[in-house]
């Protein structure tokens, strides 16, 4: 018998429930990859993700066939192309990992009608725990996150499967060639599975606890491109961190935690990647010159600067600087969050629905945040998390001649260059424009 296995966001060979579901089910297995359109159109396929996808689909590739198969890649439809090479390999069962997304899911349903009771869908792949694997009473999602992280403690998680042997994937299958992008970040991450290890077994998790909100130390283990392409499964990861132990370690797993909590959230309620999750009846401002000049890191607020050039330049940003740069976005410019999660989505080269959306809704007071009014305030985040100014002189280099941390203020500073603009509104009103500029529509006349 011969089964295919569709790769989507598991590009792996170990812990990768479909791939040895496939592998134990059949004596021959087909591991295909599509290049949809609908993701392009979806203005999904951004160039930074579409060529790090690319440099991870040669390494399946190799790794593939050193385990006695090849990756298939073909162009078109998903379900269509799928059922096509099922009708013509006689494939009597097609396994893939279930998803989270609206797209996803849909594409799921039509698999499902093409191929009838020859899809296996795969829960616990994406994610350590899956998603309604653990309910609050009456409820189809946990929303508060201090909760979900303790019914999550206490759910099962499955052994991490070992990569599979010998899966002799017949040799006559014609495939088209694998996509390509030209980035728009200078360098990525070296892209694979192979790479994800290495940086896995590189990446020190003593320091974690302590580092992990400090901007200049850079102390995060830059594994999020690995995981949203699936090429590091997070229940393995869970199991390796819990391995090594440590306060460093428990931290860690914790924002996996939180990447459990938000794709949860989105497999419940899929509309929340556009719709505000908790309505506020909020009107946005447009200011299309203001959000020109948060996007290119104009605004004048150094540690806002850093964290927009940091992402153009590498297409990745540091938590902190996600979280301060898209509050000041939504929060101090009070312009709307989806304007500011297109623009991340469009350089995250580990741009993801759930974690991008449910991050943006959590900052914009739309979202799970349980203190919705909450305002980072920019120059008390510099000062606390880049006390040095270190971080911004690295992104921000027309500054870096200012002195310790005065490099968060440069209007103060008579040393101002030219060039860097003055701050698009008033230093001292950043945490307050939301009280004044935000209009509840239930109170206008
Ligand atoms: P580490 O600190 O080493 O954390 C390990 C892993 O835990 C990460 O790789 C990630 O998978 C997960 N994680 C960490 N923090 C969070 C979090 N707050 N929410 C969900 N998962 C988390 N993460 C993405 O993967 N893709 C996105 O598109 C994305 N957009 C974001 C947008 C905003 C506005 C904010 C505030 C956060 C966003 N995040 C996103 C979450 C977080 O910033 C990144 O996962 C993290 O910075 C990646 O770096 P790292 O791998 O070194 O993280």
């Amino acid at each position: 018998t011969l089964a295919i296995v569709l790769f989507t966001q598991d590009l792996r060979l170990h812990d990768n429930p479909a791939l040895h579901a496939a592998r134990t089910g059949a004596d021959q297995v087909v591991p295909l990859f599509v290049t949809d359109p609908a993701v392009t159109a979806a203005g999904f396929a951004a160039p930074n993700r579409t060529a790090f996808l690319a440099g991870c689909l040669a390494d399946l590739d190799a790794n593939l066939r050193r385990a006695g198969g090849r990756l298939l890649v073909r162009e078109g439809d998903t379900a269509e192309q799928t059922a096509k090479l099922a009708a013509e390999t006689g494939a009597a069962a097609v396994h893939v990992a279930a998803g989270v997304s609206g797209y996803a899911r849909r594409r799921e349903q039509r698999l499902r009608r093409a191929l009838g009771d020859r899809l296996r869908v795969h829960e616990g792949s994406l994610t350590a725990v899956p998603p309604g694997a653990v309910l609050p009473a009456g409820r189809d999602h946990y929303a508060v996150f201090t909760p979900y992280h303790r019914a999550w403690q206490q759910a099962p998680r499955r052994t991490p499967l070992p990569p599979p042997r010998d899966l002799r994937t017949p040799e006559d299958l014609r495939g088209a060639p694998l996509p390509t992008a030209t980035p728009t970040a200078r360098r990525l991450p070296d892209p694979g599975e192979d790479a994800a290890r290495r940086a896995w077994q590189h990446w020190r998790t003593e320091n974690y606890a302590d580092l992990h909100d400090d901007l200049a130390a850079d102390g995060t283990s830059h594994l999020s491109p690995y995981l949203h392409f699936g090429c590091l499964s997070a229940n393995e990861l869970v199991h390796l961190a819990e391995r090594r132990g440590g306060h460093g370690a428990e931290a860690f797993v914790r924002q996996l935690v939180w990447r459990d909590f938000h794709h949860q959230v989105l497999a419940a309620r899929p509309d929340a990647a556009r719709a505000d999750y908790r309505p506020r009846h909020d009107r946005w401002r447009e200011d299309p010159e203001e959000l020109a000049a948060w996007r290119e890191g104009r605004t004048g607020f150094p540690i806002v600067d850093a964290g927009m050039r940091q992402l153009a330049e590498t297409g990745w940003m540091h938590n902190r600087a996600r979280l301060l740069t898209a509050s000041f976005l939504a929060k101090s410019l009070y312009l709307d969050w989806r304007s500011g999660a297109d623009h991340f989505l469009h350089h995250l080269v580990d741009g993801d629905l759930a974690n991008n959306q449910l991050n943006w809704q959590w900052v914009a007071g739309t979202g799970t945040d349980t203190r919705p009014n909450r305002v980072l305030n920019p120059l008390t985040q510099a000062d606390r998390y880049d006390p040095d100014g270190a971080y911004v002189r690295r992104w921000v280099p027309e500054l870096a001649h200012l002195p310790g941390g005065a490099i968060h203020r440069p209007w103060k500073s008579v040393r101002r260059p030219a060039g860097y603009p003055l701050p698009l509104i008033p230093p001292d009103s950043t945490g307050h424009r939301l009280r004044t500029a935000r209009i509840p529509q239930d109170t206008l006349p």
